[in-house]
């Protein structure tokens, strides 16, 4: 923080040497906030919910827990467990290897994670404190064929990261067994823990590592208080229930530090303008709703063509209501604009949605057009500009899509494109829902600006 003299390394953290020296080496030099509160919890095992704002550090946070104690391991120590079979008298592996899983709620963050890990992991190995091989780190996702998750198991992952439903399919295969798992992390848990279709699917997981000594940690940048009743009653040692650890930063505000929120309003054309006209008329009732949004959609997307000829930035996340709407969208902003742009959501095949990403990553694109299905959790850093085409379905969700730009401490804009003053009523009425006292610092202005 600017306001603190003193600046904590993590160092300062007791972390082990060559963790200190890993996380150096991938640029992670001062904790944040988040970090210096949650890691030393996460570290004595204690169950931890971690609330935190989106972009804090919340993955490096859990990472430094299971580097050490799952990720790596000693030189010496590095022995399985083997018995005699009675039957055939041959030595096979009787014990689980895995002793952390990760659950996230979409493939796209469960990659991400994975891949932070594996560097992370990297990163610290090298000297005699601590080994990594690849395969003790496994990522199980719908859409892949299931043949690939058993070979990953029969190379004993210490630790694996998934989506609720795929990890549960394993598991009631016997291809996953959890009785070894010591850490469960559920990342963006109020949506794993109160959202039909994941909760049921993670509470199962969750009872299934049902060891004694089993560490729930649970982050998340908003925690309804459904999913807060949830967790605590999800605690338990030696049988008991126990008390939860809260590391709530929830600051005094809840818009995002480092986005500047704004709006604008479409650029309506002269023959629209010529149709509201006869609308409010009333003399023209053959208008077809969907040649309305049609044409809506165009305006919108002029206006994202014409903000992205003003603004100058990095890279975009572009959000929308529909798989539908996002392909129109985007084929209009790569024919108009120029502009290289792709579209993804939860409805394309999984292998497009990994291109899709990558290629964002890579920076080979300039803009994604996407549904809710990044508007949580996924971290591009270079993302500085988001667009809220279509309105989100509640202010939270608004939240966590501007969160997609502003990441650890960088700036980043974040436009909601609007039909007209009704829409800019539903975004305000939406925003100060989310918090009612804090509803005046959210602040969204129109942003004539950019
Ligand atoms: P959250 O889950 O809290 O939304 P992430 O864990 O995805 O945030 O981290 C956001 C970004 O911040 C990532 O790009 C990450 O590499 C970076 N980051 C995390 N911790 C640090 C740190 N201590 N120093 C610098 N960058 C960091
Ligand atoms: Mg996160």
């Amino acid at each position: 923080d600017d306001d603190d003299d003193i600046r904590l390394t993590f160092n300062d953290l007791a972390l082990a040497e060559h963790i200190v020296l890993g996380l150096q080496k991938c640029g992670f030099i001062y904790p944040s906030p988040v970090q210096v509160s949650a890691i030393p919890l996460e570290r004595l095992g204690r169950d931890v919910l971690v609330q935190a704002k989106s972009g804090t550090g919340k993955t490096v946070a859990f990472a430094c827990r299971l580097l050490d104690s799952v990720l790596l391991t000693k030189v010496e120590a590095d022995v399985d467990t083997f018995a005699i079979d009675e039957r055939g008298g041959k030595r096979v592996d009787v014990s689980s290897s895995v002793k952390a899983m990760c659950i996230a709620p979409t493939r796209e963050i469960a990659l991400q994670t994975a891949d932070v890990l594996r560097t992370l992991a990297t990163a610290c190995a090298g000297s005699s404190k601590g080994r990594f091989k690849q395969e003790r780190l496994a990522c199980f996702l719908g859409g892949l064929p299931v043949a690939d998750d058993g070979r990953a198991m029969k190379r004993r992952p210490a630790c694996v990261v998934g989506t609720p439903g795929r990890m549960k399919q394993l598991v009631e295969m016997d291809i996953l067994r959890t009785d070894q798992i010591r850490t469960v992390v559920l990342d963006e848990a109020d949506q794993l823990l109160t959202k039909t279709g994941f909760c049921q699917d993670v509470l199962f997981l969750i009872h299934a590592a049902s060891h004694k000594q089993r560490q729930l940690i649970a982050c998340s940048a908003t925690f309804s208080k459904n999913a807060r009743k949830r967790m605590e009653s999800l605690t338990t040692r030696d049988g008991k229930p126990s008390a939860i650890e809260k590391v709530s930063l929830c600051e005094e505000t809840v818009a995002l530090r480092g986005v500047k929120m704004c709006y604008r309003f479409i650029c309506r054309r002269e023959e629209a303008k010529e149709e509201d006209e006869k609308e409010k008329e009333g003399d023209d009732n053959d208008g077809d709703d969907d040649d309305d949004g049609m044409r809506l959609l165009e305006e919108k997307a002029e206006t994202c063509i014409d903000i992205f000829n003003s603004v100058r930035f990095h890279q975009a996340v572009i959000f929308v209501e529909s798989r539908d709407r996002g392909e129109k969208l985007s084929a209009i902003m790569i024919k108009k604009g120029g502009f290289k742009t792709a579209f993804t959501s939860g409805k394309l095949p999984q292998r497009e949605r990994m291109n899709v990403m990558q290629r964002f990553r890579d920076f080979e694109l300039r803009a994604i057009v996407s549904t809710d299905l990044i508007s949580r959790g996924v971290d591009c850093e270079r993302v500085n500009l988001v667009i809220n085409v279509d309105l989100p379905r509640d202010g939270q969700t608004f939240m966590h899509r501007c969160g997609r730009t502003g990441r650890f401490g960088t700036s980043g804009v974040a436009v909601a494109v609007l039909e007209d003053e009704k829409e800019l009523k539903t975004l305000k009425d939406m925003l100060d829902k989310t918090s009612k006292e804090e509803s005046e610092r959210w602040n969204i202005e129109e942003g004539d600006e950019i």
